[in-house]
């Protein structure tokens, strides 16, 4: 009884010089909801992201975005309203917080000062160099700048690879809301389970790039061992 998916991937099998990393995998997301996929090291999760804004080809199956199949011309993507932060969370160490927000501003697309209003400390960082932020204002400002592209599907590989769960605490309520907000379809790769599941409104874990499970991230939430077993394949 809800709008149509933002995100729908059907039964894809994709890869790498042939050889299958992700099976048979299916998910949706519709606008406003959060897919927390998870998985041990190796299980696909990457791949799914970088299959579902169109960079790397299905062996089969089929993908489309925003009600139109994913264009393989990824130089598209941005502009269909697709966006995918690296793990690596797309900031350049060696400028200022202003400039990596300029660098991300597009023509016609909101002004950098609209960045404030969902993370009111850049604001008091912006001379300062990426380098020297923490973690968690580096993860703010990688959100920050692709808010700019005001994406429909956003696509996110572990924003808070490297950091404590404490640093990770703030910013993932802040995405569940801006995502309800801007009605924002998010597929959120995560290593810190916890957090991801008590943001998320459905998950997925991959194991061996097939799906070990899925469901509610709310059902995942009350059964702890449910994932557990997925992560290890006991499933
Ligand atoms: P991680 O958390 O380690 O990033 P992941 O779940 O994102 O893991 P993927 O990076 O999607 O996993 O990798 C899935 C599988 O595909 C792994 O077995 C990996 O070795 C393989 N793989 C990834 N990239 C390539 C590549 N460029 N060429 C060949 N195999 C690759």
């Amino acid at each position: 009884a809800t709008a149509a998916p933002a995100l729908s991937v059907k039964g894809i099998t994709v890869g790498y010089q042939g050889v299958p990393a992700v099976r048979d995998l299916s998910f949706e997301v519709h606008p406003g909801e959060i897919l927390a996929l998870l998985g041990p090291n190796g299980a696909g999760k990457t791949t799914t992201l970088l299959a579902s804004v169109g960079a790397l080809p299905v062996m089969s199956g089929q993908i489309s975005a925003l009600g139109a199949p994913i264009d393989r011309r990824i130089e598209r993507t941005s502009r269909r309203g697709l966006a995918l932060v690296p793990d690596s969370r797309g900031v350049f160490r060696q400028l200022r917080v202003q400039e990596n927000l300029a660098l991300s501003k597009r023509r016609g697309g909101p002004p950098v000062e609209s960045v404030f209003d969902h993370f009111p400390k850049l604001k008091t960082l912006l001379r300062q160099t990426c380098g020297n932020l923490s973690g968690g204002e580096q993860q703010m400002l990688a959100l920050g700048k692709v808010m700019l592209q005001e994406p429909k599907v956003l696509l996110i590989d572990e924003l808070s690879m490297g950091l404590s769960p404490i640093a990770v605490q703030d910013i993932l309520p802040r995405l569940r809301a801006i995502a309800t907000e801007q009605a924002i379809a998010v597929v959120l790769v995560e290593q810190h389970i916890d957090l991801a599941l008590a943001i998320a409104d459905t998950s997925l874990v991959l194991h061996h790039g097939r799906v070990a499970l899925a469901g509610p991230a709310e059902r995942l939430r009350r059964d702890r061992q449910l994932v557990e077993a997925a992560y290890f394949g006991t499933t």
